[in-house]
């Protein structure tokens, strides 16, 4: 059998339904949906025709597909004798109109054109025919108008200078003022005005028009505007089959006032609140109530104007609501008091309504707590975690450039351009914004106390950025449009900004605004509660199998935080534990920065075993305090990672001179210091534990500043569970010798406090070799935790401070589909990482799993996350909910895979939703 490219709906049946999304739209098969049983709608008839359609357009080089316009016009003919009226006919015109819809809503990004059909003499027949002369006339001039703007091109300027112009001449100002004879005017024009544009009158041929509009449609699936949307919605080109074309009998909402035309919604789409609300326009059509020219009026008034229409209509959204499970966006249009349904689909909504909305559907029995899971996108949390913007502040303030959304949130304050200026100013009660050109760990004190961090270079993965989603703090990186003029300028697009200056920045928008923007403070819901509840039970529950035959139980989520605060904040977002301490976060504060500074430059062992002895109570008195903070959830302390010169920096002579005197040293000396330090590529270097081969003082120190912590608070009857983790291994020799020397300095703490401490020893995989070697390392190892920057970055190959340069024309010619700092790789990290569970739970059955990289604060990277196997992601503290919430969409996703798979067409999956939705699960 041919391929059907044509699907009918109307007088109370469809060809399709709701499962043809895919094929028809979602416009389409909601339509379809919405004429037939059980939902019966009164829903005006028409035809949908195929995204297949569109794809073959596309392949064919802009036509049609074969036998096409033989199926249009056999349904043609049936919508025409549904409605007993022909398309252009003059005595009594049918009215059509053309609208495109695709499988995702891509609202206002495509084309529809209404009134199709109508010309010169039609036009004289509707007029007679409902005897409303002004009527006909304005449909008609509102065809011309369309059709000309949409399908054929001519600027909408040009039609609307037509207007005003006869407008204008009365005197008048609103549309439906204009009378016959102005109308007639303005149609006589705007066909003037058509062919001098266009070099041919406009068409008379209704058909010739239909399939004007309908090429238009499909055109316009490649406009800029539906490309460009695309791509900001992370949809890939591809990935959807192209657009449905919907040709439908025209109802008229413009036929006086006891019609009109309008959009609502069943709940509050920015609150969730369960109220009906909507906007509507009395003898207006279409476009009018969203293009703004009259101002429309509250659905409560058309309970008062016209009760019977309004009960009817809230009727249909409780239908609709039952049906969809979900709150839906309508629209409607009334004809001389006769309600028709032109449109239904699933709201957008804001993270606060989505969550608030998922939470009562679960109460009011409509949905089960794994569907009101999926009901929330992750990212949308965000929204609900971190100060916003003051939406109606936005609409007055003026935008003077943009960057790359690094960390959400919105930031006001007054700009400086330095660390240590940020400090001064905060101390003084300022609220300020640091501007950088990037930041560097020396500017972690005055990304600390701003409001917001606006760089002009770096990406999402840039210092300036992980800092930022680690602290909580809004942050715009890239901004290049920021120029850096003096110590006390910069300039934007021309425009000078001195330090003082007010700016603000939109973290999740990577808007930066003049002045001040009002800022308002995030609310943590018991809604959030309750929802976050559910994911965190669904993960607990959670059990699957893994490639290399495992089974694994629960999937925690865990924080990355380096101090009491981090570790505060991450235990209120509901982290079951610290996957990622970075002690050397610890020394960027005086006085330890002195001490460790003068332990770097020591000259030899004994002075370096002094100078550490001074930073070991001070490590000591940190640990402390996060250990106590996390109430007994694991700690997972990493030793000292980083390259020694990123904390000796001396750049200019005033710098070295400075810094020598402060470790109280020849300056001749600190510089034969620094240049001994100096390395091509640090992040390949002398780092991580290859400091402790080479300096095992090192780790001892922080070992033993660890376990007397923990036997400080072991006496105080505190819980604690505390993980001891050694990064950069790449040899099981590593993890062996260190972990003897740990062991012995563990032994001496207990014996001398009296206490009988033990701590899990682990190794991070963080390059290809750790993975490949994971069955040995696993023998020293209690537990592997992959850090997916550095194993991304040496997968790949790439560097994370330089990958800037190409990473969008990789992604734009699409030789990678994902940033791979941003999405974890499956076929490059991920494999390894399935190799190293392999072979690490040969050797240990229940080795401890976890991920601490700033891929386990990404959605799809959590998902590969639970496929793999680990036992738990860990991300910054603001990430957590987000990542609550993610892995339980992992886990109910995997669950509903073999289900998806054994159903053979997509009318099953549809009623399996439907019956599991009548019997919500049981409530907690
Ligand atoms: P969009 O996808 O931009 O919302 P639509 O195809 O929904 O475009 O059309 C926009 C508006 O045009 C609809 O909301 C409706 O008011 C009006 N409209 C479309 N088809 C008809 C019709 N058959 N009768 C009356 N009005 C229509
Ligand atoms: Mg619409
Ligand atoms: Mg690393």
């Amino acid at each position: 059998m041919a391929t059907k490219y044509v699907y009918f709906f109307g007088n109370g049946d469809a060809d399709g339904d709701e499962s043809m999304r895919a094929e028809l739209g979602g416009k389409g098969a909601n339509l379809a949906q919405m004429a037939k049983k059980p939902l019966s709608l009164p829903v005006p008839p028409g035809f949908t025709i195929t995204t297949d359609v569109c794809q073959e357009f596309y392949k064919l080089g802009r036509k049609y597909p074969a036998g096409l316009e033989a199926e249009v016009d056999k349904y043609l003919a049936k919508l025409e004798k549904a409605m007993g009226k022909k398309l252009g006919d003059e005595k009594d015109p049918l009215l059509v109109s053309v609208r495109s819809g695709a499988a995702i809503s891509m609202p206002g990004m495509m084309d529809t054109i209404l009134n199709l059909g109508l010309n010169d003499k039609a036009v004289l027949g509707l007029a007679a025919k409902t005897g409303n002369e002004r009527f006909a006339w304005d449909a008609y001039r509102r065809f011309i108008q369309m059709y000309g703007d949409v399908a054929m091109g001519v600027d909408h300027d040009k039609f609307e200078a037509i207007i005003e112009k006869v407008k204008k001449i009365r005197g008048i100002k609103d549309d439906p003022e204009l009378n016959v004879d102005e109308l007639k005017k303005i149609v006589e024009e705007y066909k003037k005005m058509y062919k001098k544009e266009k070099g041919e009158d406009f068409p008379q041929d209704a058909k010739v028009q239909m399939w004007g509009a309908i090429g238009a449609v499909f055109g316009s699936w490649m406009n800029p505007r539906a490309i460009k949307y695309r791509k900001l919605n992370n949809i890939k080109e591809g990935a959807l089959k192209g657009t449905a074309v919907s040709v439908m009998a025209m109802v008229f909402g413009n036929k006086g006032n006891t019609s009109g035309t309008g959009v609502c919604f069943s709940r509050d789409p920015s609150t969730g609140e369960n109220v009906f609300m909507g906007e509507y326009l009395m003898n207006a059509q279409g476009e009018d109530v969203v293009a703004g020219i009259r101002t429309p009026q509250k659905l409560s008034q058309l309970q008062k104007e016209n009760p019977k229409v309004y009960d009817q209509l809230c009727k249909i959204r409780d239908r609709l609501e039952k049906h969809y499970h979900d709150m839906q966006d309508m629209e409607f249009t009334v004809e001389e008091g006769k309600l028709y349904m032109l449109q239904c689909r699933n709201g957008k909504r804001t993270g606060a309504a989505a969550v608030k909305m998922a939470v009562d559907m679960v109460a009011e029995k409509l949905i089960t707590k794994e569907q009101a899971l999926l009901r929330v996108e992750p990212e949308q949390l965000n929204q609900l975690l971190l100060p916003q913007l003051d939406k109606d502040a936005v609409k007055k303030a003026t935008e003077i450039a943009a960057g790359l959304n690094a960390s959400p949130g919105a930031g006001c304050g007054q700009i400086v351009f330095t660390a240590d200026e940020a400090v001064e100013w905060a101390k003084a009660g300022k609220k300020v914004l640091l501007v950088r050109k990037e930041t560097s760990p020396d500017d972690i004190a005055g990304m600390a106390v701003a409001q917001g961090i606006l760089t002009s270079t770096g990406g999402r993965t840039s210092h300036a950025a992980v800092v930022a989603r680690g602290m909580g703090t809004p942050c715009v990186c890239g901004c290049s449009e920021v120029t850096f003029k003096d110590a006390n300028t910069i300039v934007v697009k021309g425009k000078s900004y001195k330090k003082g200056d007010f700016l603000t920045i939109d973290g999740a928008t990577g808007k930066v605004y003049e002045g001040q923007v009002a800022v308002k403070p995030a609310t943590i819901s018991g809604d959030l509660e309750t929802f976050l509840g559910w994911a965190d039970e669904v993960r607990a529950k959670s059990t699957r199998k893994t490639a290399s035959g495992q089974t694994v139980k629960g999937f925690d989520v865990y924080a990355n935080g380096d101090t009491p605060k981090n570790a505060e904040d991450a235990f209120r977002f509901g982290a079951k534990g610290i996957g990622l301490c970075r002690t050397e976060h610890m020394f960027f504060d005086e006085p330890k920065l002195t001490a460790f500074q003068k332990m770097i430059v020591s000259e030899n062992t004994e002075d370096r075993k002094k100078n550490l002895a001074k930073i070991l109570p001070l490590q000591q008195k940190d640990f402390y305090e996060i250990i106590k903070a996390m109430k007994g959830y694991p700690v997972t302390i990493r030793l000292l990672d980083p390259p020694l010169n990123e904390f000796i920096q001396a750049e200019s002579k005033d710098q070295l001179n400075a810094l020598a005197k402060k470790l109280d040293m020849k300056p001749a000396a600190l510089a034969a210091k620094v240049a001994a330090l100096d390395e091509h590529n640090p992040m390949l270097g002398h780092r991580g534990c290859r400091l402790a081969i080479t300096y095992p003082e090192i780790y001892e120190m922080q070992v033993e500043a660890i376990a007397r912590a923990t036997a400080k608070l072991d006496k105080e009857g505190v819980a604690h569970e505390v993980q001891i983790m050694i990064p950069n291994v790449v040899s099981y020799r590593e993890v062996e010798q260190i972990r003897g020397q740990a062991e012995a300095v563990i032994a001496n703490v207990n014996k001398e406090c009296g206490t009988n401490l033990k701590f899990a020893i682990g190794s991070m995989v963080e390059f290809p070799r750790t993975a490949l070697i994971a069955d040995k390392v696993a023998k020293f190892a209690d537990f592997f935790s992959f850090g997916t920057n550095d194993l991304s970055q040496t997968t790949f190959g790439f560097s994370r401070d330089d990958y800037g340069k190409f990473i969008e024309s990789y992604l734009d010619q699409r030789i990678l589909e994902d940033d791979p700092f941003a999405t974890l790789d499956p076929d490059g990290p991920g494999a390894l990482m399935e190799i190293a569970e392999a072979k690490g739970r040969s050797v240990k059955k229940n080795l401890h799993l976890g991920i601490c990289g700033e891929h386990g604060g990404d959605p799809a990277s959590i998902a590969l996350c639970y496929k793999i196997g680990l036992n738990y992601v860990s991300c910054s503290p603001f990430r957590v909910p987000l990542a609550r919430l993610a892995g339980a969409q992992a886990v109910i996703k995997a669950n509903a895979k073999p289900a998806a798979k054994k159903a053979p067409a997509k009318k099953p999956a549809a009623k399996k939703a439907t019956t599991a939705a009548k019997k919500p699960a049981a409530k907690k």
